[in-house]
């Protein structure tokens, strides 16, 4: 098969893993830079160009879009997707799993378990959206941030009020959730490909902090999953429209809750920790399933 990575950067440990593992398998496979890609919008024959070459007679694309290009980057998976190009995740799906408002509005739809959680842009009804979310102590959250970046825990009533009060002072929108204590700083990081989660690690955050992020001087093993939090993980991708996530839970006293999905999970920190070979498993489905117009996003935009 012809495989395009879209990638900003195939230096990074998960773009060079799925190219080695696509090589392995006998695949004809290149790193594509999205921003780099330019397009022709026509009702007969869309087509997508890069550094003056027209990109044709790829059967599958991987999209590793970043945060910081979901705008451009989805608009070139939705180019392939109009040239009838299989896309492991689709453009919708992508986009849709980048709002982590309206993902946690879908999930909590499906009855997908979630931290009690509210959400503001602006309100100066502090008190009442702390009640709401079931008072201190609390996470409160910029809907913007990554790697723990404005993820800030709250022990009581007053300091919710001053971090709400703060963050409305920058005018973002913020999320004010439920702090599972119970999680002793730990969450689940469950890849899921297709219908089966394949691979699990556990981080744990270092002495003296809830953040469990890598980047946070946490620390990654693998973990062993219930029934129901593989199940949890699993509908959670399905529900975004994902086939291949990274689905991040907690274990709370009231079942595992969903934290975030994630559209191009990194394979670095999941690999390691479980010795499993996620890029070659990753490229193994798209063999399976990529088949030219196998997406059902085609038209549909
Ligand atoms: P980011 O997307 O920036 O990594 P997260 O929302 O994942 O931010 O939060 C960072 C970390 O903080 C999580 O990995 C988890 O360990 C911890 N955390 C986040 N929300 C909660 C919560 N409601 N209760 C307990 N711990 C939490």
């Amino acid at each position: 098969m012809k495989i395009a990575i879209l990638s900003r950067n195939p230096e990074l440990y998960s773009t060079h893993r799925l190219v080695v593992a696509a090589k392995e398998r006998g695949h004809e496979v290149r790193v594509i830079d999205p921003l780099l890609c330019y397009m022709t919008i026509a009702t007969q024959r869309p087509t997508i160009h890069y550094k003056g070459e027209e990109l044709v007679d790829y059967n599958a694309i991987i999209p590793r879009i970043g945060a910081s290009i979901t705008f451009y980057g989805t608009a070139v998976v939705r180019q392939f997707e109009m040239m009838g190009v299989y896309s492991v995740n689709e453009s919708v799906a992508i986009s849709r799993s980048r709002d982590k408002l309206r993902s946690l509005q879908l999930l909590a739809r499906k009855g997908i378990g979630l931290p009690v959680t509210g959400f503001a842009h602006s309100t100066k009804y502090t008190n009442d959206l702390i009640s709401l979310a079931g008072g201190a102590p609390l996470v409160i959250k910029l809907l913007e941030g990554t790697q723990g970046v404005g993820v800030v825990l709250a022990e009581t009533g007053k300091a919710a009020e001053s971090v709400i009060e703060a963050f409305r002072g920058l005018k973002e929108n913020i999320l004010v959730q439920e702090f599972i204590k119970e999680a002793q700083g730990a969450d689940l990081r469950c890849l899921v490909i297709g219908d089966k989660v394949v691979a699990a690690m556990k981080r744990q955050s270092k002495e003296g902090e809830f953040r469990s992020n890598l980047h946070r001087g946490g620390s990654a093993t693998v973990a062993r999953l219930t029934p129901s939090e593989r199940a949890t993980a699993v509908r959670a991708a399905k529900i975004m429209g994902l086939n291949v996530a990274g689905v991040d839970l907690l274990r709370s006293n009231h079942g595992p809750v969903v934290m975030e999905v994630n559209s191009s999970p990194g394979l670095e920190g999941i690999e390691t920790a479980t010795e499993k070979d996620v890029a070659g498993m990753i490229i193994q489905f798209v063999e399976k399933q990529a088949r030219p117009g196998n997406t059902r996003t085609r038209g549909k935009g």
